[in-house]
């Protein structure tokens, strides 16, 4: 029988099923604010016993999760299939960038043990430094389509930081949620380090008013919601929404590999990702060539049902609401004058819900397909005059996620890439940047606030803290102001400002000669 949605929103226990087949998974308790705030209370508790732990100890273990990882990459692979229906190669393939993420965030939290030492400007003799301190417990409210990958990734540098985390998973994927407690367990995090919150809109409002910093991943709408709530407790936000992310081909652009690519970047993980490709533009004459060649790539892909196993290229659609968009898009499309060359149409089967790779030509900006997010496996094609023409309506979006260049002239890709409003731009690849955890990740418009990734990441869990020891002689800018005050402050201006030896010179003889008295003993 085929289940109508993946969840039973049956009060006090939240059911998980497969995807594939509508079979029951298991099931797991929902957290009300009460249960919420007990989380919060044991977090508060282990976090005080984590940030004690030191820097190296702490490196010690979350890079020990590493080889937990390399360990169970198959029972990753598994329970991540089953419960979120992509092929296990997909999650098996992201346990690299975690372990990148470790990496990355354990080594920035050593150098930044000690402090950061800073220029003192003016203030002679000085010593400044900033400091980086935990904020104390980060809360987490993920989305459905990578809850293996974005709910690790996203922890690790609040952890290396010294916080405890509390994350609520997707309702329709609370064991994937539950095996990654078990993993940093395994790896020696102490308990109540890591811990998951299961439920929908109030268990994710009352980890919002719990916690010290949110990291929201989702949609949009909900975005707007969490950030709303957030300002009640003036809770620092970072939020990664939706995109509708264009691809730029251009008139030099090798078609055989852009063919590929671009049938990668819209139909990995059937289509379900914020940085995958949603509107494609491609020279007048060049789009009649290259859907030929998109045809036979899509014509190799396998999907979900079509086999009993893990080896298969596009699994099902998570839930029923992602068809009404597919539906309504498609539907509006065609209606509007696209003509659809392949696809377009579900497909039930053995207990799964399938959207076909689908390629539509004829796109215009009046469709919604071109202004909305559709995150299905869609090629939407518009035909353009110039790059120019394809920059602009790239650039015409309330959205700004991510974009690609297409093209044989790299320099021209990249010069391109720079006038793309987007959070990232790849060039002859797309979605794939999203896994080079070094970078940023993040969107402009409604694409988000902040970035989640790279670096940045780590200062979203932290309490800067400024700290700067004066020697006696600061006391020179101290009140009460002296007649000759006015010209000491002119004088420390011209030193440090001054347009040649000269005026600097000068500056220094009214700073030495208008000291205040007593100052500098
Ligand atoms: P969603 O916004 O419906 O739900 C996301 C999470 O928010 C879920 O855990 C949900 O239970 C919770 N939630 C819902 N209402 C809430 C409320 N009022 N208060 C607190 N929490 C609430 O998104 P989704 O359908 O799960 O995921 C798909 C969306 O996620 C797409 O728009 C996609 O583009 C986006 N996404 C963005 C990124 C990124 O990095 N930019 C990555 C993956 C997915």
């Amino acid at each position: 029988m085929l289940h109508e949605v993946s969840v039973s929103e049956a009060p006090g226990r939240l059911e998980s099923f497969n995807p594939r087949d509508g079979s029951k998974l298991g099931e797991v308790p929902i957290a009300d604010a009460a249960m919420v705030n007990a989380v919060f209370d044991r977090a508060r508790r282990a976090q005080v016993g984590w940030a004690a732990m030191g820097v190296d100890r702490r490196n010690e273990i979350l890079n020990r999760l590493r080889g937990v990882l390399l360990d169970r990459a198959d029972e990753i692979g598994r329970v991540v299939s089953s419960e979120n229906g992509k092929p296990p190669v997909e999650p098996i393939g992201l346990i690299a960038p975690v372990c990148e993420t470790i990496k990355l965030h354990t080594a920035l939290a050593k150098r930044l043990e000690r402090g950061q030492k800073v220029s003192a400007t003016f203030f002679i003799g000085s010593r400044a430094r900033i400091f980086y301190e935990p904020l104390g417990v980060a809360g987490y409210i993920l989305p459905w389509n990578f809850p293996f990958e974005l709910g690790m990734k996203h922890m690790i540098p609040a952890l290396a930081a010294g916080n405890a985390v509390v994350q609520k998973p997707s309702p329709v994927n609370p064991l994937i949620g539950d095996m990654m407690v078990n993993l940093f367990r395994d790896a020696g995090v102490p308990d109540g380090v890591v811990q998951m919150v299961h439920g929908y809109a109030e268990t994710g409002s009352a980890l919002i008013d719990a916690a010290d910093s949110i990291c929201f991943v989702g949609s949009t709408a909900t975005g707007k919601k969490v950030m709303r709530r957030a300002a009640e407790t003036l809770t620092p936000v970072v939020l990664e929404l939706g995109g509708n992310d264009a691809a730029i081909v251009r008139e030099d652009a090798d078609l055989d590999l852009t063919a590929r690519g671009l049938v990668n970047g819209t139909c990995y993980n059937a289509g379900q990702v914020c940085n995958g490709i949603e509107r494609i533009y491609v020279p007048h004459q060049l789009v009649e060539p290259l859907v030929e060649k998109i045809l036979s790539v899509v014509g190799e892909l396998r999907q979900g049902w079509q086999t009993s196993g893990g080896d298969y290229d596009l699994g099902p659609i998570i839930w029923e609401p992602q068809l009404e968009i597919y539906e309504a898009h498609t539907a509006d499309a065609i209606e509007k004058g696209a003509t659809l060359v392949c696809g377009g149409a579900a497909r039930r089967d053995g207990g799964g819900l399938y959207w076909p790779p689908t390629i539509l030509t004829g796109m215009t900006h009046e469709m919604r397909m071109m202004r909305e997010e559709t995150f299905g496996p869609f090629l939407a094609i518009m035909g353009v005059g110039s790059d120019d023409e394809a920059i602009r309506l790239a650039n015409d979006s309330q959205y700004g996620l991510a974009g690609s260049v297409w093209t044989r002239d790299v320099k021209a890709g990249e010069a391109i890439a720079r006038r793309m409003r987007a959070g990232s731009v790849m060039v002859n690849n797309a979605l794939q940047s999203g896994g080079c955890v070094t970078l940023p990740f993040g969107g402009d418009g409604d694409s988000g606030v902040g970035r989640a990734q790279g670096e940045q990441a780590y200062y979203h869990y932290v309490a800067t803290k400024s700290v700067m020891t004066s020697p006696d002689s600061a006391e020179a800018l101290w009140m009460p102001y002296a007649a000759t005050t006015e010209d000491f402050f002119k004088g420390v201006s011209q030193v440090f400002n001054g347009r040649g030896i000269a005026e600097r010179a000068s500056g220094l003889v009214s700073l030495i000669r208008n000291r205040p008295r007593g100052a500098g003993r």
